[in-house]
C-alpha cells in the first residue's frame, strides 16, 4: 500500500538521488543521499527482478508457479522464497490463519483487478468452493537445509501479501553491504528505511488521493508497511471490494478498518502482519502486533485511528479530519 514518503530529518541533509523502476506490479522508488552511491539504486532494481522471477505467480516458471502446479516442492533452505514461505508460515500461525498464503483460489476467483464497478459478484457456491481450497495453510518443514512444502489438492500460494516487505529487507541488507549509510527504500507502500538518524514517514489518508496524509511517523531504521482497502478494488451494489480476503468469509475483509500500518524490524513479517492485522480488525489486530513485538497504527471507518503503545509518542496526525484515540 503507497505511503507518502518524507525525508531525512535534519538540516544540511547531503544531496538525495532518487530513482524509481516498476517491478511487482507497483513502483519501486529508492533515495539514496550520496551521489557515489546511485549505482547500488540499479542493483536493487535488478534484485527486485530476480525476487519476482523466483516467487511471483504471475511468472509462469517461477518457484511459486511451480510449486502451485506440482503440489510439492523441496528448496534450499537459503533460497528466497523458502525464507518467505517460512515467514509466511509463521504468521498464519501466529494470526490464526488470518494471513494465509494459500489465498490463491481466492484470488484467482475474485480476480479484483479484473473487475470492474458495476460487474457481478462471484456466485456464493463459487466463493464458497474456493475458500475450502484456500483452507488450512499448506504443510512445511525444514531439515538441515532443505525446506519441503506440500500443497492440499486443489490448493495454491500467491505471496502478493507478503514478497514485497521481503524485498524492502534484502535490497536495505544489498545497501549497506555496499557501504550506503542512510537510503530509503519504498515499494509500493512498503517502506524500509536504511540508517540511524530519523525518518518522518508519511501515512496516506486511505480515503484521500495518493499524496494526502493522515499522518507522519517518525522512525529509525526499521519497516513501515500498510495493508489497506484502497488500492485495488471494485465496486458494486454501494459496496467496496477490494483484494484482502478474509479466509472465513471468502469475501473481502470487513473488520471495520480501512488501513493497517506495521512498524517493526522483519519486513516480510511486517507485510504479512500489516494484512493479518487488515483482516482481524483493531482490537485481535493490535493485540497481535504487540504479541509478535511490532507496533501498529490503524485507522477505522469511522476515521479514528488507533495505535500500539510503543509508537503513540512518534506518530503525528496531520488531517484533522482523523482523531488519535490515545491506547
Ligand atoms: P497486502 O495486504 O500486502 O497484500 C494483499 C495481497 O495479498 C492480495 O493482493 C493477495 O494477493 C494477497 N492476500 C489477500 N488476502 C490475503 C490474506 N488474508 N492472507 C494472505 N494474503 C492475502 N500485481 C499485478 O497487478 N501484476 C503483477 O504481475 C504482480 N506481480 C507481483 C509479483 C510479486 C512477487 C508480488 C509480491 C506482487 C505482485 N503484484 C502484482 C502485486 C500483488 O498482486 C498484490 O496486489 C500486492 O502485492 C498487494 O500488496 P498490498 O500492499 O496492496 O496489500
Ligand atoms: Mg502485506
Amino acid at each position: 500500500m503507497l505511503s507518502m514518503l518524507c525525508a531525512l530529518c535534519g538540516c544540511g541533509a547531503p544531496q538525495p538521488v532518487h530513482r524509481e523502476h516498476f517491478a511487482m506490479g507497483t513502483v519501486a522508488g529508492i533515495t539514496v543521499y550520496n551521489t557515489r552511491h546511485a549505482q547500488y539504486i540499479d542493483e536493487c532494481f535488478t534484485l527486485l527482478n530476480e525476487l519476482e522471477a523466483e516467487v511471483s505467480i504471475n511468472v509462469p516458471e517461477s518457484t511459486i508457479s511451480r510449486l502451485n502446479e506440482a503440489g510439492s516442492a523441496q528448496l534450499g533452505g537459503e533460497t528466497d522464497a523458502a525464507k518467505i514461505l517460512l515467514a509466511a508460515d509463521r504468521v498464519y500461525t501466529e494470526s490464526g490463519g488470518a494471513f494465509n498464503a494459500g489465498i490463491l483460489p481466492l484470488q484467482q476467483l475474485w480476480d479484483i483487478g479484473g473487475r470492474s464497478d458495476g460487474d457481478p459478484l462471484p456466485a456464493d457456491d463459487d466463493i464458497e468452493q474456493a475458500r475450502q481450497l484456500s483452507l488450512g495453510g499448506f504443510d512445511i518443514g525444514q531439515s538441515g537445509d532443505t525446506v519441503s512444502i506440500k500443497l492440499g489438492e486443489g490448493h495454491g500460494l500467491d505471496l502478493g501479501g507478503i514478497a514485497k516487505g521481503y524485498a524492502g529487507d534484502r535490497c536495505a541488507d544489498l545497501l549497506k553491504e555496499r557501504g550506503v549509510k542512510h537510503a530509503l527504500i519504498n515499494i509500493g507502500g512498503n517502506v524500509r528505511t536504511v540508517g540511524g538518524r530519523e525518518f518522518r514517514i508519511g501515512l496516506r489518508n486511505p480515503r484521500g488521493t495518493a499524496d494526502e496524509l493522515y499522518a507522519v511517523v517518525t522512525v529509525g531504521e526499521t519497516n513501515v508497511i500498510t495493508s489497506g482497502d484502497y488500492e485495488r478494488y471494485f465496486t458494486t451494489g454501494g459496496e467496496r471490494y477490494h483484494h484482502i480476503f478474509d479466509p472465513d468469509t471468502g469475501r473481502p475483509a470487513r473488520s471495520g478498518l480501512l488501513s493497517a500500518t506495521v512498524i517493526g524490524g522483519d519486513g516480510a513479517i511486517a507485510d504479512g502482519l500489516s494484512t493479518a492485522i487488515f483482516v482481524l480488525g483493531r482490537d485481535e489486530g493490535l493485540a497481535l502486533a504487540e504479541g509478535m513485538g511490532y507496533e501498529a497504527v490503524v485507522v477505522a471507518d469511522d476515521y479514528k485511528v488507533y495505535c500500539t503503545g510503543g509508537i503513540a509518542d512518534a506518530l503525528e496526525i496531520t488531517d484533522d479530519k482523523f482523531e488519535l484515540v490515545s491506547p
